[in-house]
C-alpha cells in the first residue's frame, strides 16, 4: 500500500468506529471490523490488501462465487429498462423466475416475492394462520419450530427461531410459537439407534400437536437440516415422519431453504434429499448469491386457491415496497443460469465429500468431537473432551477463528445455546470454489489444529 491508501485506509476505519453499528459483535478497539474492498471467486481483499478465502460466503449465501461481472451486466442492463414497479403489478423477471423456481421444484407453487429470509417466513407464517382461517378452522394459529434453528431477526421470525440468546433480550416475542428439540445425532444416547432416536424425536412433534390441541396448530417450520444452530444432519425418517404428522393433523409444512436452498447441501434444495412435499417453501440468500437483495415464498397451488376468492375476505393483505425489484429478479435468473452452466450443484456435492474427507483427520484431535456435513455445508463440533462432550468456551473458538483468520482463511461459528456456548465451527465456501481452495481450507484448519 502507498502512502494515499494507507491514509484512507485509516479514516475508513476511524469513520466507521464513529458511524457505523455493525451487525451482532460489538465494536473492539484490539480488532476493528475489516473493512472489505472486493471479491473474486471464493477470495476477498480487505482495504489493507490482505486477501482471505471467505469459507462462508459471506453470511451463507455468495454461492457463485464473487466478482461475477455477468450480474453486474444484467442488474445494470434491467435498472436502466425498468428499475421499479410494485408487485401489485408484474414484469418479465419476475414472471420468468416464478416460472424457473417451479421447474426446480417437484410440486406446482406460486411464488410470492418479499426482500429477505426473515421477510420469506413472516409471509409463510401469515399465509398459513389465514389459510386455516378461510378453510373454516380459525383456531389454528401455533406454529411449531425447533430449538436451535434460526428463522430471522424480525419478530415472528425471531419468535420462530429457537436460540434464546438471540431472543431473551427482546421478550415478549409473537405469541402462538412453540418448540421442541431436533434429532442431534452427535448427543444421542448410546442405547438407541439413529433411526428409532429420529422417529422419535419426530413424535416429539406429534405429542406437542395433541398437547396444544391439534385445532390450534397451523404449520411447523424447520430447515432441511439445520444449519446457524450448528450444522445438526436429520435422518431421512425424521423429516418423513414430520411430513406424515403434519398431514396426519392437518397442519401445514413450511420449509426453510434460504440457507439450504440453491445447490448448498448439493442439490437444488434441500428437501430434497427427503423426497418429502412441502406446502410452503421460503428462500432467500443463493437465490441472487447475494448480489442484490430478494426472497420468496413458494406457496403449493392448492393453498394458493384459497385465497382466490372473489370475496375481499380472501385476499392477502401483505405488500412490501421492494420485494421483486426488477434487476433483483434479473440477477437471480442470470445467477440461477450460472448455477446451471457450471453444473454448481453437482460440484457442490462433490467439494463437499472432498472437503469432509480432507477434515476426517481432523477427529484425531482431542478437542475436535464431530465433523459433519452435506454438500458444501460443515461443521466442525469442537468439545473439551469426547468423553464429556462439554462445549469449549467461546474464547477457546475466538482463538480459532482468529488463527485461521491469521492464515488467510474466514470461517464461522455457530451455537449449541442449550449450553450457552458456539462450539460449532461452520463452512459453507462458495459453490464454485476451485479443488485448490478446497485443498486450502483443509491445509489451513490443520495447521490451526495441530500445528498452533
Ligand atoms: N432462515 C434461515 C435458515 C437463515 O439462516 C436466515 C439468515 N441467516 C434467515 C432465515 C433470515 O434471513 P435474513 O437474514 O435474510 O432475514
Amino acid at each position: 500500500m502507498d502512502n494515499v491508501q494507507v491514509r484512507e485506509s485509516l479514516s475508513l476505519i476511524e469513520k466507521d468506529r464513529k458511524y457505523v453499528w455493525h451487525h451482532i459483535s460489538p465494536y473492539k478497539e484490539e480488532a476493528p471490523p475489516m473493512i472489505v474492498e472486493k471479491g473474486e471467486g471464493s477470495w476477498i481483499t480487505d482495504y489493507k490488501g490482505n486477501r482471505y478465502l471467505d469459507a462462508m460466503s459471506g453470511l451463507w449465501c455468495v454461492n457463485v462465487g464473487y466478482g461475477r461481472e455477468e450480474l453486474a451486466e444484467v442488474a445494470a442492463e434491467q435498472i436502466k429498462k425498468l428499475a421499479y414497479t410494485p408487485m401489485t403489478n408484474s414484469h418479465k423477471s419476475a414472471i420468468e423466475l416464478a416460472e424457473k423456481i417451479n421447474a426446480m421444484l417437484d410440486d406446482e407453487y406460486v411464488i410470492f416475492y418479499s426482500n429477505s429470509g426473515s421477510d420469506a417466513n413472516e409471509v409463510a407464517f401469515k399465509i398459513a394462520r389465514q389459510y386455516h382461517q378461510q378453510n373454516g378452522e380459525p383456531n389454528r394459529y401455533k406454529i411449531i419450530s425447533r430449538y436451535r434453528a434460526y428463522h430471522g431477526s424480525s419478530m415472528g421470525a425471531l419468535s420462530a427461531t429457537g436460540q434464546s440468546l438471540r431472543k431473551y433480550k427482546y421478550e415478549p416475542l409473537s405469541a402462538g410459537f412453540i418448540h421442541v428439540s431436533p434429532p442431534d445425532h452427535y448427543r444421542k444416547p448410546d442405547n438407541i439407534s439413529v433411526e428409532q432416536y429420529n422417529l422419535l424425536k419426530a413424535r416429539e412433534i406429534e405429542e406437542t400437536i395433541k398437547f396444544e390441541q391439534k385445532e390450534t396448530i397451523a404449520a411447523v417450520i424447520m430447515e432441511p437440516l439445520i444449519t446457524g444452530g450448528g450444522v445438526i444432519i436429520p435422518h431421512e425418517v425424521y423429516v418423513q415422519e414430520v411430513e406424515r404428522i403434519c398431514n396426519r393433523h392437518g397442519v401445514l409444512l413450511i420449509i426453510d431453504e434460504v440457507i439450504c436452498g440453491f445447490g448448498r447441501t448439493g442439490k437444488a434444495f434441500g428437501h430434497q434429499h427427503f423426497n418429502i412435499k412441502p406446502d410452503i417453501i421460503t428462500m432467500a440468500k443463493g437465490l441472487t448469491s447475494a448480489y442484490l437483495p430478494l426472497s420468496i415464498t413458494a406457496i403449493r397451488k392448492e393453498i394458493y386457491e384459497a385465497f382466490k376468492g372473489t370475496e375481499e375476505n380472501y385476499h392477502f393483505r401483505h405488500v412490501n415496497t421492494f420485494g421483486g425489484n426488477p434487476a433483483a429478479c434479473a440477477v437471480a435468473l442470470k445467477n440461477l443460469e450460472i448455477m446451471e452452466r457450471e453444473n454448481l450443484f453437482k460440484r457442490s456435492e462433490e467439494l463437499g465429500k472432498k472437503l469432509l474427507n480432507g477434515l476426517e483427520e481432523l477427529k484425531n484431535h482431542p478437542n475436535v468431537g464431530d465433523v459433519r456435513g452435506l454438500g458444501l455445508l460443515a461443521g466442525i463440533e469442537i468439545v473439551e473432551g469426547k468423553e464429556t462432550k462439554k462445549p469449549v468456551s467461546n474464547e477457546k473458538i475466538a482463538k480459532l477463528i482468529a488463527a485461521a483468520k491469521a492464515k488467510g482463511l474466514i470461517i464461522g461459528r455457530n451455537g449449541d445455546t442449550v449450553a450457552g456456548h458456539n462450539n460449532i465451527l461452520t463452512l459453507s465456501p462458495p459453490l464454485s470454489s476451485t479443488d485448490d481452495d478446497i485443498q486450502f481450507i483443509i491445509k489451513v484448519l490443520k495447521e490451526v489444529f495441530f500445528c498452533e
